[in-house]
């Protein structure tokens, strides 16, 4: 992935997400792998149930095309699943999370998952967001509202920042992490192994972060995609939750194509559990192909960060 530069855009009547069905729960989860030297893993921690209803996905193809490319797919049509998932990295001495799920007040497994993996939260190092929407920051606070992580420095783009800073109702929230957050322009190296990709578009700062050991690499794509089946197959389709549809289609395109043509891993947080493939072109799209991960024993502790 190359940095691209990031357009301002209007998202000033932008907030959260629009209502969806769920989230629903799901069982924690932690599925290791490997990039080069780093050990990481796929952190679960819910599941969005959503009608399909065009107003999220094909907002200007309607539920019925909708349909016929889930068909295709042999996928159920109504309602369409997401997952909420999380990605952890063990960096040298850093302990990373990119992205911290919906949180305990949502139900969100997170924790669980985290501890399924090894880790505690004080352990954790850094957090990283790939945009501030709520399935992403959730996990930043515990059920009593205090830093879920308190130990972590929490970065994320100066643009999304900003953003959060000016929604009302994230006010408690914002001066809960404000001492953690250490915002950055995207392009920036944020530990020994990772640097922020601008992907404009879903988000005044939404960034992407690629992760690299050695010759080996993979790609947190965050929200380019949220439907490993819908997105990739009809990317240039409009996506409620995109704050300025016009750029993240075009961010969307031009991201496919570049891991398509690498061949390069890929991280989708909302994708299958557990989110990990590569994207292949397919006709006009993008097909996923999910890598052959196995999840963690439940129960079982090993590293040490
Ligand atoms: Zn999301």
């Amino acid at each position: 992935m190359k940095t691209v530069i990031c357009t301002v855009a209007a998202f000033a009547l932008l907030s959260a997400l629009p209502a969806v069905a769920g989230p629903a729960a799901v069982a924690p989860a932690a599925t290791p792998f490997h990039v080069g030297k780093l050990s990481l893993a796929s952190i679960s921690d819910a599941r969005f149930e959503m009608p399909n209803d065009g107003k999220v996905f094909g907002v200007d193809a309607g539920p019925a095309a909708v349909a016929d490319v889930l068909k295709a797919a042999h996928a159920p049509t109504d309602p369409i699943v997401l997952s909420v998932d999380a990605l952890l990295v063990r960096d040298g001495a850093r302990v990373v999370l990119i992205d911290t799920g919906l949180g305990p007040k949502a139900g969100g497994a997170l924790m669980a998952s985290l501890k399924l993996a090894g880790i505690t939260p004080d352990q954790v190092t850094d957090v990283l967001i790939t945009h501030v929407h709520p399935d992403h920051i959730g996990g930043l606070l515990d059920a009593g509202g205090q830093p879920a992580f308190p130990k972590a420095r929490v970065r994320m783009s100066s643009a999304d920042w900003t953003f959060l800073q000016g929604q009302a109702d994230m006010a408690a929230m914002v001066k809960a992490i404000a001492p953690q957050v250490s915002a950055f322009e995207p392009g920036a190296q944020v530990t020994p192994s990772i640097t922020a990709v601008a992907i404009p578009g879903h988000t005044p700062g939404h960034v992407g972060y690629q992760i690299v050991s050695g010759k080996d690499r993979l790609f947190d794509i965050g929200d380019t995609a949220h439907s490993s089946i819908i997105s990739l197959a009809k990317p240039d389709w409009t996506m409620g939750f995109d704050g300025d549809a016009a750029a993240a289609r075009t961010s969307r395109r031009a991201t496919l194509t570049e891991l398509a043509g690498d061949h390069e891993r890929v991280f989708a947080p909302h994708f299958p559990y557990p989110g990990v493939g590569t994207i292949a072109a397919s006709g006009d799209g993008f097909v996923w192909q999910p890598a052959k991960l196995t999840a963690a024993p439940a129960g079982k502790k090993k590293h040490k960060p």
